[in-house]
C-alpha cells in the first residue's frame, strides 16, 4: 500500500505550461471500466485501463495522473507491481517498462466525504456527485487526465440503499442488490469521450420524466433530477431542453445521438452547469425555476444555460478540445450558439444588449486589467483561473464576426464542415478556422490573430461629406494597447456594419457593412444627397472600442432616431461615457432620452428599460488607467441618475400606472412590462415622488411574482427615501420569513443587502455572520461577495480590500476556485488614486504569506504584477 498525498507545500513553485510544449499522449485508453464503491469514511475507486502505445507518440513511460489518491493496489496485466517498478509522486504514477499493449488496474481511496473544494467526486449534504473539468478527473482514479485522450466508459457504481438515486454517463446496461443491503448500477456509454466529461451521481433524488424524438427518429428519454421539494421548479427547464434540441436541428442540422438526457441540479457547485456526456450537472440556480421564487432574468438564463450545455454535445463532447488552452473553441463557439438560441426568445436587440453589456462590464474590464489573456492563451498556471469572461464571452464574438461575414448559408456550409471533419476527434482553433474556410469557400484564417492576441482593439475615426460630389468619406483606424506577453499585435479583420441616416428625416440613406483589416482605411459612400449621421458597429459587429468623432448631438440623434435597437441603446451608452468620463453636458442626453422614452415604453418595454441603462461604476473605472478615485465616480453617477429622474418627474406617475399588475405569464412581452415597471419604481424614488414609498409597499404586497417582490423591496432597500427605513427592516424581514425553505431565494434577500449602493463593510460582514450564511455553498456566497463588488466606493477603502483578504485567505485550501474568482474583484487596484494605491497594496502583499493553492497564488501574482 501507498500513499500519494502529501502535505501541501507553500514554497513550492506552480510551474508555468506552454501551449508550445504540446505533445501527443504516449498512450491511449481504449477502454475504461471504473467500479466505484461508496461508503460513509471513504470511497473505494478499482479502475481497469485497456491501454496502447500511440503510433508515433514520443518513447516514454506509461504516466498515469493522480491528485490526493491514497493508492492501495497497481497491477500491470495481471501482475501486482513492486515498489521498484513504478514511481509515485504528487501529481503522477509512472509505471516502468510497461508494454505497448496492456491492461493497468489500480485501486485507490478517496474522500468525497471531506472534499470542499468541490472538485473530482465530492459529498454535497446528501449527494454525492462529480465535477471533473478541467482537472477533476485525477482526483478519482489514476488516468491520462488530458481531453486529447478519449475512451469508452463502463461505470458500475454502488452505495447504500439509502441512496436510491446511482447515475452515470451513457446507458443503463445492468442494477441490483450487493451485499450488506447495498445496491448497484451499471451505466455503459457508447461513444469515445475524455475523463473531463465523465460524471456519476449519488443521492436520493426526484425526476421529472419527458421525452423527444430527433429529426432522425430516435426517441430520448428526458430526466431530470432534483430534490423531491423543487420537482415543480423543473418544468421551465425541461421545455428549455426540448426547445433546444429542436433548435440544433434546425440551424444546425444536429440531432441528439444518446438514448437518455439527464441532469442533475446540484446546491453546492462552483460552475453555472457542466455539460458531461448525457449527464449534465447543473447549480440549482440555473436550472430550477418558478415564478414565485426565480425573478425574470433568472428564469431567462435559467433557459440559455440548458441551451447551453446542450449545444455542447456537438461543440465540446463530440468535437472536444485537443488541450486546455484550446478551450475557447468550444466555449466561445457554444456561447455564441446559446446567445443565438436566446434571440428567439425575447427581442434580438435586447439579447445583443445584455449580452454586450456583461461583455464591457466583464470582458473590456479583465482586458484592461493584469488578468488580460487571448482568448487562447499560450501559457498558464492553473488553468481553472482561464474560466474568463475573455474565453468565453470573446470566443463568442469571434464566432459572431465570422458568422456575420460569410452570411448564415456561407457559415452553415461550414459548420457541416466541422462537424463532418472532425466528429470524434480533439481538436484546435486552426482546425475550426480551416473547416469553416474549406466548407464555406471564404477564407477566414485570418481571424485566427484575434484568438491569439490580447487586448480590446480600439477603433478610431472621423467621417467627411463633400456636397459637391455627392461622397460621404469614412476614415477608420485600428489600434490596440501593447502587452508585455503578447507584444506586436497584427491588424485584425474588424467587420464595422454602418448605416447612414438623414439628418433632416431620420430616414436610413445606406446600410453597408464594411471590413476594416488594415491599420487604416477609408471607405466612399457615393450618391448621398445631404450630410449623413453614420451609425457605425451596428448590433456590435466586433468587439471593439469605438472612439468616432461624433458630436454629442449626433449621438443624440442615433438616441432618437436609429431604427437598431442596439446601436439605440449605444449611442446612449456613449453620450453617458462622455458625460460621466469627459465632463461634457448632460444636455443632450437627458433631452434625446426624454423625448424617446414615452413613446418607446408604449411600443416596447423591454428595450425602454435598457435604454435607460446607465453604466456601471466599475466598467467606468475599467476606462480609468490612473488617479482613479471611487467617491468622485460615484457622485458624478448619482447626480446624473438623479438628474434623468428629476427630468420625467411628470411621467413617473403614468408610466407606472399603465403597467398594473396582472397575472404572470412566461413572455418576452410580459418580462419587459415587469423590468419596466422596476425601473419607474426607482426613477420615482430617486425623483423624490412622496407616492414612491406607497407604490413600492403596495407592489410588494400584491406582488404575483418574484421580479415584483423583489424589485419593490430593492427599490425601498436601496433608496434612503424619507419614511422608507423601517418598511423596508420590515419587509426584508418578511421575504426572510416567506422563503426560508426556499435557498436560491434567500441568495436574493442576501444579494439585495449587499448590493445596496450606501453599503458599508461593516454591514457586510454582518450578513457573513447571519445564520444563513454559509461558505460551503458557492451561491451563497456569491450572493454577497458579487453583489458588495458593485460597490466600487465600500470596496475601494482598507477595510474592504481587507475583507476581500480575509476572504480569499478563509477560502483558500477550502475553495480555492472560489477563492481565486472572488479575488480578481481587485485586479484594477494599480488605478486608484495615492494614498489608497499604496495601501491596498500593502494588503496585498501580506496576503502573499497567507495563500499556497495554485489558483490564488496565479490570481495574486497577476495583480501584484501589475503597476
Ligand atoms: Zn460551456
Amino acid at each position: 500500500m501507498n500513499i500519494a498525498t502529501q502535505p501541501d507545500d507553500a514554497q513550492q513553485a506552480h510551474p508555468i505550461v506552454y501551449l508550445k510544449d504540446y505533445q501527443q499522449p504516449t498512450y491511449l485508453v481504449e477502454s475504461v471500466s471504473l467500479n466505484i464503491s461508496i461508503f460513509s469514511n471513504g470511497t473505494l475507486v478499482n479502475s481497469s485501463l485497456v491501454m496502447k502505445r500511440q503510433a508515433g507518440a514520443s518513447l516514454g513511460e506509461l504516466v498515469l495522473l493522480g491528485r490526493d489518491l491514497e493508492l492501495l493496489e497497481v497491477c500491470v496485466n495481471g501482475q501486482e507491481l513492486r515498489p521498484d517498478q513504478y514511481r509515485l509522486d504528487r501529481e503522477s504514477l509512472t509505471i516502468f517498462g510497461a508494454p505497448d499493449q496492456c491492461v493497468v488496474d489500480t485501486q485507490v481511496r478517496i474522500h468525497p466525504e471531506s472534499n470542499t473544494q468541490l472538485e473530482g467526486l465530492y459529498q454535497a449534504g446528501e449527494l454525492f456527485v462529480t465535477q471533473n473539468e478541467p482537472e477533476g478527473f485525477r482526483k478519482i482514479t489514476f488516468f491520462p487526465d488530458r481531453p486529447d485522450v478519449l475512451s469508452v466508459f463502463t461505470t458500475r457504481i454502488e452505495a447504500d440503499k439509502k441512496y436510491p438515486t446511482l447515475l452515470a454517463n451513457g446507458n443503463l446496461i445492468e442494477a441490483g442488490d450487493a451485499s450488506d443491503g447495498r445496491h448497484y448500477a451499471i451505466w455503459q456509454d457508447p461513444t469515445k469521450k475524455p475523463s473531463y466529461l465523465f460524471a456519476c451521481v449519488v443521492g436520493d433524488l426526484a425526476v421529472l420524466k419527458d421525452s423527444y424524438t430527433t429529426i432522425e427518429g430516435r426517441e430520448v428519454s428526458l430526466e431530470l433530477y432534483t430534490e423531491a421539494k423543487d420537482l415543480d421548479k423543473c418544468h421551465v427547464g425541461m421545455q428549455a431542453l426540448k426547445d433546444s434540441m429542436h433548435w440544433d436541428e434546425q440551424e444546425y442540422g444536429r440531432a441528439y445521438d444518446l438514448d437518455n438526457y439527464m441532469i442533475v441540479a446540484v446546491s453546492q457547485f462552483n460552475m453555472g452547469a457542466m455539460e458531461n456526456k448525457g449527464l449534465n450537472i447543473f447549480n440549482t440556480a440555473c436550472v430550477l425555476s418558478d415564478p414565485q421564487t426565480t425573478t425574470d432574468p433568472s428564469n431567462f438564463y435559467v433557459k440559455s444555460t440548458i441551451a447551453h450545455e446542450y449545444f455542447h454535445n456537438w461543440t465540446g463532447n463530440r468535437i472536444t478540445c485537443r488541450d486546455w488552452f484550446q478551450l475557447c473553441l468550444k466555449e466561445g463557439f457554444t456561447v455564441f450558439r446559446d446567445q443565438s438560441f436566446s434571440e428567439t426568445l425575447q427581442s434580438p436587440a435586447v439579447q445583443r444588449i445584455d449580452d454586450v453589456a456583461s461583455l464591457k462590464s466583464a470582458q473590456f474590464a479583465e482586458d484592461a486589467g493584469p488578468m488580460s489573456h487571448p482568448p487562447r492563451p499560450d501559457q498558464f498556471v492553473e488553468i481553472n483561473n482561464f474560466y474568463t469572461a475573455t474565453v468565453y464571452d470573446k470566443g463568442a464574438e469571434i464566432a459572431r464576426m465570422i458568422a456575420t461575414l460569410l452570411g448564415k448559408q456561407k457559415f452553415r456550409q461550414g459548420t457541416d464542415e466541422y462537424f463532418r471533419r472532425h466528429d470524434g476527434e480533439a481538436v484546435t482553433v486552426e482546425d475550426l478556422l480551416n473547416s469553416l474556410s474549406d466548407g464555406s469557400g471564404v477564407d477566414v484564417r485570418h481571424f485566427l490573430p484575434w484568438y491569439t492576441q490580447a487586448g480590446t482593439p480600439t477603433v478610431t475615426g472621423q467621417g467627411e461629406y463633400d456636397a459637391a460630389t455627392q461622397t460621404y468619406r469614412l476614415s477608420l483606424r485600428q489600434s490596440v494597447k501593447p502587452h508585455a506577453k503578447y507584444p506586436n499585435p497584427k491588424p485584425l479583420p474588424i467587420p464595422v456594419s454602418t448605416a447612414l441616416f438623414d439628418r433632416a428625416t431620420g430616414q436610413v440613406l445606406a446600410e453597408q457593412m464594411l471590413l476594416l483589416d488594415q491599420p487604416e482605411q477609408q471607405f466612399v459612400f457615393e450618391h448621398i444627397a445631404v450630410e449623413p449621421v453614420v451609425s457605425l458597429l451596428r448590433d456590435f459587429s466586433a468587439p471593439v472600442l469605438l472612439d468616432f468623432a461624433y458630436t454629442d448631438h449626433d449621438l443624440a440623434f442615433l438616441v432618437q432616431y436609429e431604427t437598431n435597437g442596439f446601436n439605440q441603446w449605444q449611442a446612449a451608452q456613449e453620450l453617458l461615457e462622455r458625460v460621466l468620463l469627459k465632463g461634457h453636458d448632460a444636455e443632450p442626453y437627458l433631452q434625446a432620452i426624454a423625448q424617446t422614452v414615452p413613446s418607446l415604453a408604449a411600443r416596447d418595454a423591454l428595450l425602454t428599460a435598457r435604454l435607460l441603462d446607465v453604466p456601471s461604476e466599475n466598467y467606468l473605472a475599467s476606462r480609468i488607467d490612473q488617479d482613479y478615485e471611487p467617491s468622485e465616480m460615484h457622485q458624478r453617477r448619482e447626480a446624473l441618475l438623479n438628474a434623468l429622474a428629476k427630468r420625467l418627474a411628470e411621467y413617473w406617475p403614468t408610466a407606472y400606472a399603465d403597467q398594473p399588475i396582472v397575472p404572470y405569464v412566461d413572455s418576452s412581452e410580459a418580462m419587459g412590462r415587469r423590468a419596466w415597471r422596476n425601473v419607474v419604481l426607482s426613477m420615482a424614488f430617486r425623483a423624490g415622488l412622496p407616492e414612491a414609498v406607497q407604490w413600492a409597499s403596495e407592489q410588494y404586497q400584491a406582488a404575483v411574482c418574484m421580479t415584483e417582490r423583489l424589485g419593490a423591496l430593492r427599490a425601498l432597500v436601496w433608496n434612503d427615501a424619507a419614511g422608507a427605513a423601517e418598511l423596508s427592516v420590515q419587509l426584508l424581514a418578511d421575504f426572510e420569513q416567506c422563503f426560508s425553505d426556499e435557498a436560491l431565494a434567500i441568495d436574493l434577500w442576501f444579494s439585495v443587502q449587499s448590493g445596496k449602493p450606501t453599503v458599508t463593510v461593516a454591514e457586510i460582514q454582518a450578513l457573513l455572520q447571519h445564520p444563513r450564511f454559509d461558505y460551503t455553498t458557492p451561491n451563497r456566497v456569491r450572493s454577497v461577495t458579487s453583489h458588495f463588488a458593485q460597490n466600487p466606493l465600500a470596496v475601494w477603502t482598507v477595510e474592504g480590500v481587507q475583507f476581500y483578504a480575509d476572504l480569499t485567505k478563509h477560502l483558500d485550501a477550502k475553495n480555492p476556485v472560489l477563492a481565486s474568482r472572488i479575488l480578481q474583484a481587485l485586479s484594477r487596484w494599480y488605478t486608484l488614486k495615492a494614498p489608497l494605491r499604496e495601501q491596498v497594496k500593502a494588503v496585498l502583499k501580506a496576503l502573499q504569506q497567507d495563500v499556497s493553492s495554485s489558483s490564488v497564488t496565479e490570481t495574486l501574482g497577476n495583480l501584484l504584477q501589475a503597476e
